[in-house]
């Protein structure tokens, strides 16, 4: 693999917007396509997938790694979530990020929590927020934030999480914000299990029963023409003959909506589950056509 520069980490919103303020003017009268890129860290191949696609994208990508404790409720696993800053350096620099804003907790909250936030409406008391009460305020919060302090002309986010992309997307609408997002498809595992940071939690046993996730999606995706219910019949008897997973929802939305689709829905739709398996919560995704 070709090591290319590693980013420049930086750690204050000063010095960041110092930065990107010297490098559109290094550029001259040419704006420089910025595309940032917001993760969590303790990035994977689906992470670099991202990466690389804000590559293409822009002339300057900023990827941010920060543990959001807003998104967090309380007993999840914000203090465990795992930190690994020097590797995820490493991996960016192996795709050519430019920038690497890695902020603490003061930085982003200097005063505490932060007082004003965005509230993601109804769609983001449900599925995820139903399970995770306050976490898309949270995530839509941070958002917003380094959107503010980047000010980039593209936000990359993965499909993986199709219910955050729909609340961004509806929050860049609703709220006139000016970067266009990129979404990019969901990377798996040979075997189908989606790239999560969370499945290192998973031993080996586990790993393996976490691939009846994506082969329940699969089997709806094969019976989709059959309707919802079938669609439904179908993910549920996969998944449920993995005793190690304990299914939370499985569900099928309209993509306009997000809102469950009435049992004689027709045309495009998407399947979610969210699942337990041991103490480590997943999620998965796929589109389906119901004709
Ligand atoms: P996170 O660090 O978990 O907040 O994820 C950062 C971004 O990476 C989000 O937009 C996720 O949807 C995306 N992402 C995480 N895992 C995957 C995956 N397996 N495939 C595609 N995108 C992913």
């Amino acid at each position: 693999m070709n090591v290319l520069t590693t980013p420049e980490v930086i750690d204050t919103i000063g010095a960041l917007r110092t930065r990107l303020t010297g490098e559109r003017e290094r550029r001259g009268g040419a704006a420089p396509r910025l595309v940032l890129l917001p993760t969590m860290g303790a990035l994977h191949a689906g992470h670099l997938a991202l990466a690389r696609r804000a590559r293409e994208l822009g002339d300057i990508v900023v990827v941010s790694i920060f543990v959001n404790p807003l998104q967090f409720g309380a007993g999840e696993d914000l203090a465990s979530y795992p930190r690994t800053l020097d590797a995820d350096v490493a991996a960016l620099a192996t795709v050519g990020v430019d920038i690497v804003f890695a902020p603490t907790g003061r930085v982003m909250y200097p005063h505490g929590k932060s007082s004003t936030k965005v509230t993601a409406g109804p769609v983001g008391a449900i599925l995820e927020g139903a399970a995770r009460p306050g976490h898309f305020d949270g995530m839509l919060t941070v958002v917003a934030k380094l959107i503010n302090i980047v000010d980039p002309d593209v936000v990359v986010f993965g499909q993986k999480d199709a219910q955050q992309v729909f609340l961004v997307e509806t929050m860049l609408e609703d709220l006139d914000f000016r970067p266009v997002i990129e979404v990019v498809p969901i990377v798996r595992e040979d075997g189908g299990l989606a790239l999560s940071s969370r499945n290192r939690n998973l031993d080996e046993a586990q790993r393996a029963a976490a691939k009846a996730l994506s082969a329940g999606l699969v089997a709806a995706a094969s019976v989709a023409g059959r309707g919802v219910a079938a669609a439904e019949q179908a993910a549920r008897e996969t998944i449920d003959a993995q005793p190690l997973v304990k299914l939370d929802y499985l569900v099928v939305v309209d993509p306009l909506t997000f809102l469950p689709v009435a049992a004689d829905h027709h045309g495009p739709a998407r399947m979610l589950v969210a699942a337990l398996v041991g103490s480590t919560r997943l999620i998965d995704n796929a589109a389906i056509d119901l004709n």
